[in-house]
């Protein structure tokens, strides 16, 4: 496996088999993945075929056509573009198995404890600490961190926490898989000037991580996260924006809510501004297609 023909033929017959139209969302969403429609770049059993990454171009667009629900990737992206790359590099079978579907199917979000608020750009000094309750015991974690997307709303989060503070900074950090409903953890929102709260600060107080929830050797952590990392800016930087997704939503919304707030002039400078936004987004959209199918970007041409 697997030509672009043949995985064509693959989507059609998964599309007869389980009409969108007439198929429960979450039952579509779970028989893709089982169909190894989810990432046909993992493997078979995960989700995927074992096929070129550039070959989802393919499905996705055939699924889209059929008009067939997406897994929500705004509202599950920390998990699709960095748990699940990392979980996959760098996990146990069980792991895999446990994590990979309901991530996938968006049964469960996920969130990046990463951040500190003394360790941003220089993340290796992050202060959060992981102990060992005993030689094969439990981890107990005690630290804050900062900035953590939809923390809110997530079920599981990326962590990494610092188990040896007498190694050099890079050396003493190890990986964890931390149960975001597990005691002690406590998630504070931070409200920005849009009155919107999509970050969030998290305290971890005492908190028992058990050593099958360590993703990676101890130790080994900075290692993780740097394929968690280079997995972040390759799926920041692919991500599909709907129209008026980005700042230009709020104000577009703004303008047909309040025509007493209307001038001509704002007018002029909001169509300006959506016209930008829109040419951005689609060219945005037209090089990720580009990439995608293999085609050269702006950069092979120079
Ligand atoms: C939209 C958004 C979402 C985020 N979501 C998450 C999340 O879900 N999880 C998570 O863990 N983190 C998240 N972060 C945090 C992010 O990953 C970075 O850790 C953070 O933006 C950088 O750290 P800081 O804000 O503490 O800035 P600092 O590290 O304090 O940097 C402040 C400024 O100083 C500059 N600077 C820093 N060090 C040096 C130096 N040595 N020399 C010269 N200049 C320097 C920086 O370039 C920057 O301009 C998010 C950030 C943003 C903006």
């Amino acid at each position: 496996m697997t030509d672009a023909a043949e995985l064509l033929l693959r989507v059609r017959e998964f599309l007869a088999a389980h009409p969108p139209a007439t198929t429960e969302r979450s039952d579509f969403l779970s028989a893709r993945f089982d169909a190894g429609l989810a990432w046909v770049h993992y493997p078979a059993g995960l989700g995927g075929l074992g096929a070129a990454r550039s070959l989802q171009a393919v499905v996705d667009a055939e699924l889209e056509a059929a008009g067939a629900p997406d897994n929500d990737p705004r509202r599950i992206g920390i998990g699709l573009g960095m748990a699940a790359p990392t979980i996959l590099a760098y996990g146990t079978e069980e792991q895999k198995r446990r994590f990979l579907r309901p991530l996938w199917v968006g049964e469960e979000v996920w969130c990046q404890l990463f951040s500190e608020p003394g360790a941003g750009s220089d993340l290796a000094a992050l202060g959060t600490r992981a102990v060992r309750d005993g030689a094969d015991g439990d981890w107990i974690v005690n630290g804050q961190k900062v900035w953590t997307s939809s923390a809110h709303l997530a079920r599981w989060a990326i962590l990494i926490a610092r188990t040896d503070p007498d190694a050099p900074k890079h050396r003493g950090i190890t990986y964890f898989l931390c149960d975001m409903t597990d005691p002690g953890v406590e998630v504070r929102p931070l409200r920005q000037i849009t009155g919107e709260a999509e970050f969030n600060e998290v305290f971890l107080t005492d908190v028992r991580i058990p050593d099958d929830r360590r993703l990676g050797p101890v130790g080994e952590g900075w290692k993780v996260a740097q394929t968690t990392l280079m997995n972040e800016r390759v799926s920041i930087g692919g991500m599909r924006l709907p129209r008026e997704g980005g700042m230009i939503g709020p104000v577009a919304r703004t303008w047909r809510d309040r025509p007493e707030l209307r001038t001509h002039e704002l007018h002029q400078r909001l169509l300006t501004l959506w016209v930008e936004a829109e040419v951005a987004r689609l060219t945005g959209e037209r090089l990720r297609q580009q990439l995608a199918a293999g085609q050269p970007g702006p950069r092979d041409r120079v």
